[in-house]
């Protein structure tokens, strides 16, 4: 019994397709949407032009598609598109975000962050590096279901927090955070509100329109696009520009907040695949709700526990235990039908428990059993029921 599984990895000929596991490791980084690929080899060759060349039409050419794009990554979260500063991807985004506030936290004596237990490393680890500098920082735990509860981001809240940040969608389990009512909690607070929504960006529409957020760390390479691109959203507040500063110095590029020649044909790359993602969400939840479906029907007779509130977790994305299989023997007897991981990407070089499960107050057998599957609208899963008996083989040996 094999899955015949297309992987969704445009390139490479249809028997190398047919060889390979299905990728379901959409969470981790997506395969870029091959129209996308076409706009970013067209401003590799054709246009290359340096976006800050004033003096010909290279550079002309260059600067408009770069301030297309800024308008097309805007308008997915209601942004101008000034407010967009272009980075590495979320990692750096959230670097800047939380580092950058830093002098301003110092200046005006507001030296309390909050946050969450379940963040990602680039979140954590900034937070991390002002603890050393002297903040106070207060990491909420999540709920058993591994979203962080709005009452107790408002119960954390100071006179002098300057910042709250919580992610949008948590990049292992998929549940969806209740950034709407943290917003609503933060009404009456003057705390800058920075969302790292590398997950959700793209894939969940309204929440991250709100006026409240500040700041939004997004990423190209989880929309389809490409890797090394990303943006840190920084929306005007009562008509002023956040008292942000750079982490580098150069030429002034970005207003100053993140100098350096800009990646034009990532960027472009990034702005198609912001505005395929914006006009074809609701289909590609569907397709990623069917998927699913699909998922669970072959799954849930194996008596598999669902890591994170399955009525809360995003339509491309499961979290699952298998009772009695380790997650890494799993990984390995999947290895040729499906590519799967057991969290983040980030921190799978060196195998630890991880620390969003670990959070959430799960059994340590569950945690360690955890396998994370995500896929994409493009994803082709032939045959579940092979995954599924290989994991039963796996529990019943
Ligand atoms: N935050 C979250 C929630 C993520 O899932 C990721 C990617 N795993 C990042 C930040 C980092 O994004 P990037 O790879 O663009 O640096």
């Amino acid at each position: 019994m094999t899955v015949t599984a297309t992987t969704d990895t445009p390139g490479g000929s249809d028997a190398q397709k047919l060889q390979r596991p299905v990728y379901l490791d959409c969470n981790a980084t997506t395969p870029v949407e091959p129209a996308v690929m076409e706009e970013i080899v067209r401003w590799t060759v054709e246009e290359f032009g340096n976006a800050g060349s004033r003096t010909h039409h290279y550079g002309q050419a260059a600067k408009n598609r770069v301030n297309a794009a800024r308008a097309d990554i805007a308008s997915v979260v209601d942004a101008c598109a000034d407010e967009v500063v272009f980075t590495s991807g979320a990692t750096e985004s959230n670097n800047l975000a939380i580092l950058g506030l830093a002098s301003h936290g110092v200046r005006t004596g507001r030296l309390h962050i909050v946050s969450t237990q379940i963040e990602h490393k680039s979140v954590l680890g900034p937070l991390d590096e002002l603890s050393r500098r002297g903040f106070d920082v207060t990491l909420i735990r999540p709920t058993p279901g591994g979203w962080v509860d709005p009452d107790e981001v408002q119960a954390a809240l100071r006179a002098d927090t300057l910042l709250v940040s919580t992610m949008a969608v948590n990049n292992e389990t998929g549940v969806v955070q209740p950034i709407a009512e943290i917003a609503d909690a933060l009404k009456e607070h003057e705390a800058f509100f920075h969302v790292d929504a590398a997950q959700a960006f793209g894939k969940i529409i309204a929440p991250l329109r709100l006026k409240r957020i500040d700041l939004m760390s997004i990423s190209g390479h989880k929309i389809y696009g490409p890797k090394g691109i990303g943006a840190l959203m920084t929306r005007r507040r009562r008509f002023s520009r956040l008292p942000l500063e750079p982490l580098q110095y150069g030429g002034g590029q970005e207003r100053g907040l993140r100098p350096g020649t800009l990646p034009v044909a990532l960027i472009a790359g990034f702005g198609l695949a912001a505005s395929l993602a914006l006009q074809n969400h609701e289909q590609r939840a569907a397709k990623c709700a069917a998927i699913k479906r699909e998922a669970l029907a072959s799954l849930l007779p194996l008596g598999i526990g669902i890591n994170g509130d399955p009525d809360r977790t995003i339509e491309h994305t499961i979290n699952f235990s298998v009772p009695g299989v380790d997650s890494e023997a799993a990984i390995v007897a999947l290895k040729n039908l499906a590519a799967v991981s057991n969290g983040s990407a980030c921190t799978s070089q060196s195998y630890e428990p991880s620390h969003v499960l670990v959070a959430a107050g799960l059994p340590s057998e569950q945690i360690e059993g955890a396998l994370r599957m995500s896929w994409s609208h493009l994803t082709v899963v032939d045959d579940w029921t092979a995954i599924a008996e290989t994991l039963g083989r796996l529990a019943r040996p």
